[in-house]
């Protein structure tokens, strides 16, 4: 008989065994088994992932590297850096990469972030903030959002308290797609105490109209305190691979490089990443085809009297219903007819659904069963 594990035995921090797990989209053969479906038909709307996949170029390099997969990459990423670091005009000690950006998120967190101390977010905003916070046994400072579900950078800023180390900004941030002009960030980022880091994650910047594309290289150049993070897992289609980025002071990188894991970005993301970073026709395919199912999917949710969040990202947030149980039941209704997107119940939003923008096709399913799942 085998002894079995009692974690009360164990001397798990408090903070620790505090900490909901990261429920994430589920996967398309899941949801085969569970409602004994076609996994051929099932859309998954669930991720943010790019529709198109991977960007060809990517596929290509991952091909050609498979054979040095016996050997360990190269930690420092030098051509990937290489690259990035031409892209923003920055030098490679500028850069830290990360197995994705919830990596960097992590480092910023077990670099900047104290036991005992605080750190400042958004309701609604992205999940990791707070087990990145929780993990490190620091304080979780939420802030009320703005009643469109934006970040309020006022109230974050009177939220910063002495022991506040570490802030996290989402722009645009997901769930709620919402976003934050260059202004509002610039103000928060002067009224704030020179200390206390920022951590900007612009996972979802390259699905912005370029005039609402902000320069935050500049911010990292004016403010020490700035970590911008990014990532190649949305617009770039390489969400499997696990590449993100940081840019940031030098200083601030020493850090980050010193406690993430020597080889936390495997060789066949490096060589992906550094494709799909000159892929610009990828990119610009992905943007146009992110707008126009934008647009598919929000005459929908009018026509059929949903609210919903205005969008900067490649997803939407969709007001489902009026009690608290319309997003798990209407979740339920979609996925009986094998469409998956992404119940929020766990953000705090139990009346709404956020939907992922997939192919025009993937959309039409989507709209098609709509209907049913909400009479469900
Ligand atoms: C998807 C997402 C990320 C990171 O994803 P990675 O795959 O780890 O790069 C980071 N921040 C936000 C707001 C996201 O939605």
């Amino acid at each position: 008989m085998d002894t079995v594990a009692d974690l009360a035995t164990f001397p798990v921090a408090a903070y620790i065994r505090a900490i909901a797990p990261y429920v994430g989209g589920k996967p398309i053969s899941e949801v085969a088994r569970e409602f004994g479906l076609d996994p051929a038909r099932i859309v998954k709307l669930a991720s943010n992932e790019n529709p198109l996949g991977m960007p060809p170029a990517a596929r290509a390099a991952v091909e050609g590297a498979l054979a040095e997969g016996g050997r360990y990459p190269d930690a420092n990423a030098f051509d990937l850096k290489a690259a990035l670091a031409e892209r923003y005009g920055v030098a490679e000690d500028w850069l830290t990469l990360g197995n994705g950006s919830n990596d960097i998120l992590m480092l910023a967190a077990q670099a900047f972030l104290k036991p005992g101390a605080s750190a400042v977010y958004s309701a609604y905003s992205f999940i990791v903030y707070a087990i990145a916070t929780q993990v490190l046994g620091a304080h979780k400072i939420v802030v009320p959002a703005t009643a469109g579900l934006g970040h309020d950078l006022d109230a974050m800023r009177r939220a910063v308290r002495d022991d506040t180390q570490l802030v996290f900004i989402a722009n645009p941030n997901n769930p709620t797609g919402t976003y934050l002009p260059a202004r509002t960030i610039e103000a928060f980022l002067e009224s704030l105490p020179s200390q206390v880091m920022v951590v900007l994650d612009e996972a979802y910047n390259e699905y912005l109209e370029e005039s609402l594309r902000i320069d935050s290289v500049a911010w990292v150049r004016r403010f020490p305190n700035l970590v911008v993070s990014r990532t190649f897992s949305k617009a770039y289609g390489l969400a499997g691979l696990r590449v993100g980025y940081a840019i940031a002071q030098p200083a601030v990188t020493n850090v980050m490089n010193r406690i993430r894991q020597p080889f936390n970005v495997n060789g066949l993301a490096q060589v992906a990443a550094l494709a799909a970073l000159g892929d610009r026709a990828f990119l610009e395919r992905t943007h146009a085809l992110n707008a126009a199912g934008y647009r598919q999917l929000v005459a929908a949710c009018e026509a059929l009297g949903l609210p919903y969040i205005p969008s900067y990202g490649n997803f939407v947030l969709v007001k489902v219903g009026d009690t608290d149980d319309a997003g798990e039941r209407v979740n339920l209704g979609l996925l009986r007819q094998g469409v998956i997107v992404r119940p929020v119940g766990n953000y705090g939003l139990p009346q709404w659904l956020r939907i992922s923008i997939g192919l025009p096709e993937e959309n039409a399913a989507l709209i098609a069963a709509l209907p049913r799942a909400l009479r469900s």
